[in-house]
């Protein structure tokens, strides 16, 4: 079962987004903030990770920084989600090691294409 990990500080963020994954199938764990959710990973490997950047103990920008620089983490695709649509917020996420970014309020037809999408770049390498 593909299993994703939403690291996410706000309770009602997190129950959405659970039940509306699990819905399409998917297994869902939960993080609440950038520390644990390094430990959550490597406990686990989920296949993908949502990761709210404005989290609580280490932020998600540290958090992705922290798991891109580990040689077994880095391997796992992270979507950034931001609050606001800022500008440079693409940028930032992108060089913070993100491989995707959306925004809230989050659009979930939307941010289940760029979730199925990785997920397929992330088989092609496995079998190449
Ligand atoms: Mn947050």
């Amino acid at each position: 079962m593909t299993t994703i990990l939403v690291v996410e500080d706000n309770e009602l963020n997190r129950e959405m987004l659970t039940r509306r994954l699990e819905r399409k199938g998917y297994k869902v764990l939960l993080a609440t903030d950038g520390h644990t959710s390094i430990e959550v990973a490597r406990a686990n490997m989920p296949d993908l990770i949502l990761m709210d950047m404005s989290l609580p103990v280490v932020d998600g920008w540290e958090a992705t920084r922290r798991m891109k620089a580990d040689h077994v983490l880095k391997h796992i695709p992270v979507i950034a989600l931001t609050a606001h649509a800022m500008a440079n917020d693409r940028d930032k996420a992108l060089e913070a090691g993100c491989d995707d970014y959306d925004t809230k309020p989050i659009e979930l037809p939307r941010l289940l294409g760029k979730i199925e999408n990785l997920l397929h770049v992330a088989a092609g390498e496995r079998i190449s």
